[in-house]
């Protein structure tokens, strides 16, 4: 059920003298025993990474997006396996881990077909010059993945750096270790080159603080906490290495007077509460019009209340619990700074039960501008609900926090819409919907969530270089 956890490197599966343990979040029963990578595993996985790049960046396109889709087939032919894997190391339901699998296939075979699309250009020149751009895959990529969405993280960084011909090293979440060994058996077994893809874990700052310097590594990837993101950029800066960082979120959803409040409102609960809301891109403050803020705060806890939340492999569970001992904490500080600052605990707001990871689900009302979580992203099932008089003031709320990944609204009104385009600062900007991006769209964020995007024609910009050729010629 459960896949037996090792390393990675050049095409080979390795154990090390030492290894960590995972844990199943919804029993704290031991899953596995992870190999910890020592020094000589990451020299191993660097020189790998190098002679890896050396073929795969002079395999065509065509074969690269062969293989991608061949290992694509492989990990949707084995949806329930991975999806039980995930279930049991992270806690998000079956039915959800499961759609993961497919997302997961569907960044790979998006970014398969741009492998074949990564055009240059021709610029006019004089008679006898010609100026042309090329695009080349910039080397070996050091990625990092986190622990929410095990397969589909991974799969976003490795999808972007083998359709660009770039070799990869990437250190995956601890805590969910299956997901990234999952993909890298599907590659294994659709004939990708030793040393293109290679998987290691341990100690993230050691790792990243041993690979990140390393001058072959071009590319340091990572999607996770602002806080970790700032400082791999900061080491990254010593090399001038690139980088890609897809980091925290704080997404704000305006709900203007023009919305039935209960179909928003259900809706919201339900997104809400998706993956213990460990999405970065989760809908967490809602700034709702003050004429229907009484009917959707009222409707919302009343479908937060609701949700069956158990054990991911039980059937009609809609939540689990949260992934890892940290979360519990971290979010009853939060809700507990809010209370005493004055705002309403409509529903739940604490640990559910003693065994297992879980929290409640929480909605949290009228919370004032000076409550921590109105800065800080809380990473778990909770919901803040305020009135707003204005369309001016939800948008200021909107733009009040250092984060700017993904944003909401609900309205009809075209006028709105064109302000809320200008005007929310965020990289993904929904209108009616609460989902964030598909592998077809550009993803990313702006201020504190990072630079770079991953997915659309936009997704394997940061693993190529641009390289303008002059060639000039003699004219007779
Ligand atoms: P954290 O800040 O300790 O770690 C965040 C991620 O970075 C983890 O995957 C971790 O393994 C990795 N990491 C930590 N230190 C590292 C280092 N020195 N080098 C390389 N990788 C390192 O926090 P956490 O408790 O694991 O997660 C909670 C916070 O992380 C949340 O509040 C959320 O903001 C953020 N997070 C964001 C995403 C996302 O999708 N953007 C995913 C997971 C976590």
């Amino acid at each position: 059920m459960y896949p037996e956890l090792k390393l990675f490197i050049g095409g080979e599966w390795r154990k090390s003298t030492r290894d960590m343990s995972v844990v199943n979040p919804a029993t704290e029963e031991e899953l596995g025993r992870l190999p910890v990578a020592a020094k000589s595993d990451l020299d191993d996985a660097l020189e790998a990474a190098e002679k890896g790049f050396r073929i795969w960046s002079r395999t065509s396109p065509r074969e690269r997006a062969d293989t991608i889709l061949r290992a694509a087939k492989l990990m949707r032919d084995r949806q329930e396996e991975i999806a039980r894997s995930i279930a049991l190391e992270l806690g998000k339901p079956l039915a959800q881990a499961r759609l993961e699998v497919i997302r997961g296939a569907e960044f790979f075979e998006w970014d398969a077909g741009e492998a074949m699309r990564t055009y240059g250009r021709i610029i006019p020149a004089a008679r006898g010059h010609k100026f042309a751009v090329h695009h080349q895959p910039i080397g070996v990529v050091a990625a990092f993945s986190p622990w929410n969405f095990p397969m589909s993280q991974p799969a976003r960084k490795i999808a972007g750096a083998l359709a660009s011909g770039c070799s990869i090293i990437l250190k995956a979440a601890e805590e969910t270790p299956a997901g990234a060994i999952h993909i890298a058996r599907a590659f294994q077994d659709a004939g990708l080159p030793p040393g293109v893809l290679n998987l290691v874990f341990g100690n993230p700052a050691e790792i990243s603080g041993y690979l990140i310097p390393q001058d072959m590594v071009r590319l340091v990837a990572f999607t996770g906490s602002t806080v970790v993101g700032r400082h791999l950029t900061t080491l990254a800066s010593e090399n001038m290495t690139s980088v890609l960082m897809e980091l925290g979120g704080h997404a704000p959803v305006i709900v203007c007077e023009d919305t039935d409040p209960q179909e928003a409102a259900t809706f919201g609960a339900i997104r809400k509460l998706r993956n213990s809301g460990q999405v970065c891109t989760s809908p967490t403050r809602f700034f709702v019009h003050e004429s229907i803020f009484d009917e959707f705060a009222a409707t919302f806890t009343a479908r937060a209340a609701a949700t069956i939340v158990g054990n991911p492999v039980d059937d009609g569970v809609e939540m689990g619990p949260t992934a890892n001992d940290r979360r519990v904490p971290v979010l009853t500080d939060l809700v507990e700074d809010a209370r005493a600052k004055g705002a309403k605990v409509a529903t739940g707001g604490a640990r559910e039960g003693n065994k297992g990871f879980f929290f409640q689900p929480t909605v949290l009302l009228n919370v004032p501008e000076d409550a921590r979580i109105m800065q800080e992203e809380p990473f778990g099932p909770i919901a803040v609900i305020n009135p707003v008089a204005s369309l001016d003031a939800a948008i200021s709320q909107a733009n009040s926090v250092p984060y700017g990944l993904a944003g909401y609204a609900f309205t009809n009104r075209a006028d709105y819409i064109d302000r809320m385009i200008d005007e929310v600062e965020v990289g993904n900007l929904s209108i009616n919907t609460l989902e964030a991006s598909m592998p077809e769209t550009p993803f990313g964020g702006v201020k504190s969530s990072g630079y770079g995007r991953e997915g659309g024609s936009e997704g394997l910009d940061n693993y190529m270089t641009v390289k303008h050729v002059w060639h000039s010629v003699k004219i007779s």
